[in-house]
């Protein structure tokens, strides 16, 4: 069995045997969620796309990810939802109308009838044109936005879409195996309710779709952790992208180098998300968990362990503030799953047992270990000195000074209405807040009636 791994001497920031004794390699699971409402976003049809043969996406991963969660029986643990599809109106919130109307009416057979477009749109190697295009894209993005509306309605406290995360996706056009952005979907319809959202990105990649989304907005952070070096797909994500206009010092990026393990990302990323939520506030989070980050990925050149990915859940989680999980990269499915599974009971504060169900179709895909945390350190060399990540860690914390508290709650960016769908919801929270007004009212009456009686009687 393989067992938290990440204070290895290895690691960049070394501890002393004393802190090494007294520090919990994670904090243990008690089995209590705290009352927490978790709900699971879910539509097995979109495992069933294909990319291509040799392209690295592989949606299979999503099943693999269902039969783990389903195998460990943490659907009995949460709300399970079958998702619906994302409607066209719904996605032509973010996403022009051209490159929309060009999704739905594209296919493999007539996809040369289009080639005058491929460029504008971004389409080729790693955006390829294949069967049910516009359906894949329709059913998880349907999963961001009913993870989004659970938050709202209060009917979930952490709102869980495997599928969605398509961070690279722009308002033009695709990008890095990604043509409808779920998460700025998701995050158009929080603004709707909530004053400020953090957006958090722990995939290998940086996440510039959401944050060229939000630049010029206060109402969103984006603060995403990469791998960077100017070259590296999307070639964006260095310090110095902070936003702009009223937006700006509220896009955040942590580049990283190669082969960044365990216990460096986790002190990195607690030292830099803590200050960030007491400075900025949020009123909801977001946080896409692309596992490229993991060690041993296909395209990935970190070390994590799933340990130590699933921390930085647990970490955001700890806050208790509205949440919405989603995936993203990921391109060696039985870790993707296995990740996203683990995760799945991190937000639910459940014990899995290292040795995975044996009862689980695929489950050949997990030899020879059959283990939920195989070792995936140690296979690229760690290029980020504490030097370097210290220097890091200090001028990502230097924009949070310029920040003076929370933002205006008032908003800059009136995002547009999501369908109307929550003019029902509106009317409720208002009938709750007149009946909280009432209620106070009412309250402070008897109040001052009891002043008077104790008045009488004096
Ligand atoms: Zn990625």
């Amino acid at each position: 069995m393989v067992v938290n791994t990440w204070h290895q001497p290895s690691s960049t920031f070394s501890l002393d045997s004393k802190a090494t004794r007294n520090t919990p390699a994670y904090v243990p699971f008690s089995g209590d969620n705290g009352g927490l409402k978790v709900s699971y976003h879910n539509n097995e049809d979109v495992s069933r796309y294909h990319f291509g043969t040799r392209h690295p996406m592989k949606p299979f991963r999503l099943m693999l990810t269902d039969h783990l969660v389903l195998g460990y029986h943490l659907h009995e643990k949460m709300d399970y939802y079958k998702t619906r599809r994302a409607t066209e109106e719904e996605i032509l919130q973010f996403h022009s109308e051209d490159y929309i109307d060009f999704l739905q009416r594209v296919t493999p057979e007539n996809r040369s009838e289009f080639e005058s477009v491929w460029s504008k749109f971004n389409i080729g190697d790693d955006c390829p044109i294949f069967d049910g295009i516009y359906d894949y894209c329709s059913i998880y993005a349907g999963g961001s936005l009913d993870a989004s509306r659970k938050l709202i309605s209060g009917q979930s406290d952490i709102a869980i879409n495997w599928s969605g995360g398509l961070h690279h996706a722009k308002k033009f056009e695709a990008s890095g195996f990604c043509y409808v952005n779920d998460i700025v979907l998701g995050i158009l319809n929080l603004l709707r309710y909530h004053p400020r959202v953090l957006y958090i990105d722990i995939d290998l990649h940086h996440g510039d779709g959401v944050q060229e989304a939000f630049y010029s907005t206060d109402r969103v952070m984006t603060l995403s952790f990469h791998k960077y070096n100017g070259e590296f797909f999307p070639g964006t994500g260095n310090f110095e992208e902070i936003g702009t206009g009223l937006g700006t010092h509220h896009s955040l990026n942590v580049p990283l180098r190669d082969g960044i393990d365990d216990f460096s990302y986790i002190q990195l990323f607690q030292s830099i998300v803590e200050p960030v939520i007491s400075t900025y506030h949020p009123t909801a989070v977001v946080l896409q968990c692309g596992a490229d980050s993991l060690g041993c990925d296909r395209l990935g050149c970190f070390n994590l362990n799933i340990r130590a990915h699933g921390e930085c859940v647990r970490f955001v989680k700890s806050f208790g503030l509205p949440m919405m999980v989603v995936g993203g990269g990921g391109y060696t499915p039985r870790n993707v799953s296995r990740a996203w599974a683990y995760e799945t009971s991190v937000l639910l504060n459940v014990e899995l047992d290292t040795q995975l169900p044996q009862e689980i179709p695929f489950l050949n895909y997990f030899g020879p270990d059959y283990s939920l945390h195989p070792n995936l350190a140690g296979k690229v060399d760690n290029r980020n000195t504490k030097k370097y990540l210290d220097n890091v860690k200090h001028r990502v914390l230097e924009q949070l000074r310029y920040l003076q508290g929370a933002p205006s709650v008032q908003m800059q960016l009136q995002p547009p209405d999501i369908e109307g769908f929550l003019e029902d919801e509106e009317e409720r929270l208002k009938e709750e807040r007149e009946r909280k007004h009432e209620a106070e009212v009412r309250a402070e009456k008897e109040m001052k009636d009891r002043a008077r009686v104790g008045e009488l009687y004096a």
